[in-house]
C-alpha cells in the first residue's frame, strides 16, 4: 500500500519536490467500515489553497499528512451493512491506495449509464459549480451573451454549454488553439479566443461580443477579468468561480480595480463555493444526467494513467495540460 504526503509547502508553481510517496499497511476493515480500493483520483485546482498555511473555507493540509480529494473507490471487504464488495463509492478520500472508512461521507455509484470517472467531474464537483454558479448567480437569459474563461477546462467547458442550453451566445477564453477548435466544435461555442496569442484582451472580447457580455463566468481572475468588465453590460452578472492565475502567485494583485464600473453599469458580481448547495446537489445532478442522456450537454477529461502519477497530474493542471476535467486513474 502506498500514500502521497505534502512534503513542504509550495512556493510558486508547485514541484514533485513538495510530495512523497510512503509506503504504508494495508489496513483491516472494522465493524461498520469498508476496504477501499481506489479507482480514479479527481486532482483540482482548489487543492493549491489547501497547500498553502492559511485559514480558508476548508483546512489547510497538514505536513507529513496524506493529501486527499475527490475519490472514486472500490468495495473490495466490508463489514458495513449497507455495502457489499464490488460496489463503487465516492466521496472525499485520502491519496492512498488502499484505506478503510466508515462511508459517512460517501455515496453509491455505478457505471451503468456514464463512466465512473464523470462522478468525479460533469456529474461531481465541476459539474455542480458549472451549474449553480450559472442557474444560481449568472441566470441567464436568452439572447445574452455569455463569457467563459477556462473554457475548455472542467467547470468551464459545462458552464459553456449550459449558456448554449439556455439560448445565449457564448465566447469561450483558453489556452491554445486546439483548445478553441474542441469549445466550438464539441462543445457548441459561438467563438474563441486564445489567451496566448491575444495582446489586448479588452479589444479581442469586443470584436467578438460586439454587443457586450451580460454574464461573465471567471475561472481565472486578473486581467482577464479586467478586460470582461470592461466590456460588461448594464445589469451584468459576474460569476467568481476561481483565479487560477494567481493561486501560484506570492504576491496579490491590491486595490480597487472594478468598483466603478459596478456602481456605474449596476453589475452584480459574487463568489461562491459550491458547497454552499450542497443541499440541492441532488437536482443538480438530476439535471445535468438529463442533459447528459439527452446529449445537449458533452464532456471530455484528461485520464492520466496510475498512482504514482497524481503529483504530476495536479501539477498539469497549472500549465493547462488538461482538455475537459483531469482525472488520473489508477490500477
Ligand atoms: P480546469 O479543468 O479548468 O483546469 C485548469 C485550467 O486552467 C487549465 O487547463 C488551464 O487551461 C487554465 N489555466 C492554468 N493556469 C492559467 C493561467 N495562469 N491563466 C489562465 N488560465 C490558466 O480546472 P477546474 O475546471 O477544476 O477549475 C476551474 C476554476 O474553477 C478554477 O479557478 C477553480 O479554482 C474553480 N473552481 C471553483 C469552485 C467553487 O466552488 N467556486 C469549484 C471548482 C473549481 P488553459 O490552457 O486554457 O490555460
Amino acid at each position: 500500500n502506498k500514500s502521497i504526503v505534502l512534503k513542504s509547502r509550495p512556493e510558486g508553481t508547485p514541484t514533485l519536490e513538495n510530495f512523497e510517496f510512503k509506503e504504508i499497511e494495508k489496513p483491516e476493515p472494522q465493524d461498520g467500515e469498508v476496504l477501499l480500493k481506489t479507482k480514479f483520483v479527481s486532482v483540482d485546482p482548489y487543492l493549491r489553497g489547501r497547500m498553502r498555511d492559511e485559514k480558508s473555507y476548508i483546512e489547510p493540509f497538514e505536513l507529513d499528512q496524506p493529501l486527499a480529494s475527490a475519490v472514486v473507490a472500490e468495495v473490495v471487504e466490508s463489514k458495513h451493512e449497507k455495502f457489499q464488495k464490488g460496489d463503487f463509492l465516492t466521496g472525499m478520500l485520502e491519496w492512498k491506495m488502499f484505506q478503510t472508512s466508515n462511508a459517512k461521507n460517501l455515496r453509491k455509484v455505478n457505471g451503468d449509464q456514464v463512466s465512473l470517472s464523470a462522478y468525479l467531474g460533469v456529474l461531481g464537483m465541476t459539474g455542480l459549480t458549472a451549474y449553480f454558479g450559472m442557474t444560481d448567480i449568472g441566470v441567464p437569459e436568452k439572447g445574452e451573451t455569455l463569457l467563459v474563461s477556462g473554457a475548455a477546462g472542467a467547470v468551464g467547458s459545462i458552464a459553456g454549454q449550459i449558456g448554449k442550453i439556455k439560448g445565449l451566445k457564448v465566447v469561450g477564453i483558453a489556452g491554445s488553439d486546439e483548445k478553441i477548435k474542441l469549445i466550438q466544435e464539441k462543445f457548441n461555442f459561438d467563438e474563441g479566443i486564445n489567451y496566448g496569442k491575444t495582446d489586448d484582451m479588452t479589444a479581442a472580447i469586443k470584436e467578438l461580443a460586439p454587443d457586450g457580455i451580460d454574464v461573465y463566468f471567471d475561472n481565472v481572475g486578473s486581467y482577464t477579468l479586467d478586460a470582461a468588465m470592461n466590456n460588461i453590460n448594464r445589469h451584468g452578472r459576474v460569476i467568481n468561480c476561481g483565479a487560477i492565475s494567481l493561486y501560484n502567485e506570492t504576491e496579490q494583485p491590491k486595490g480597487p480595480r472594478l468598483e466603478t464600473t459596478l456602481v456605474k453599469k449596476s453589475v452584480k458580481m459574487q463568489g461562491f463555493i459550491v458547497r454552499n448547495y450542497e443541499d440541492q446537489f441532488n437536482e443538480g445532478i438530476q439535471q445535468l444526467s438529463k442533459w447528459l442522456a439527452s446529449g445537449e450537454l458533452k464532456h471530455e477529461e484528461t485520464i492520466v494513467e496510475g498512482f504514482d502519477q497524481i503529483p504530476n497530474a495536479f501539477i498539469d493542471l497549472f500549465d493547462g495540460k488538461n482538455i475537459g476535467k483531469m482525472v488520473v486513474k489508477v490500477d
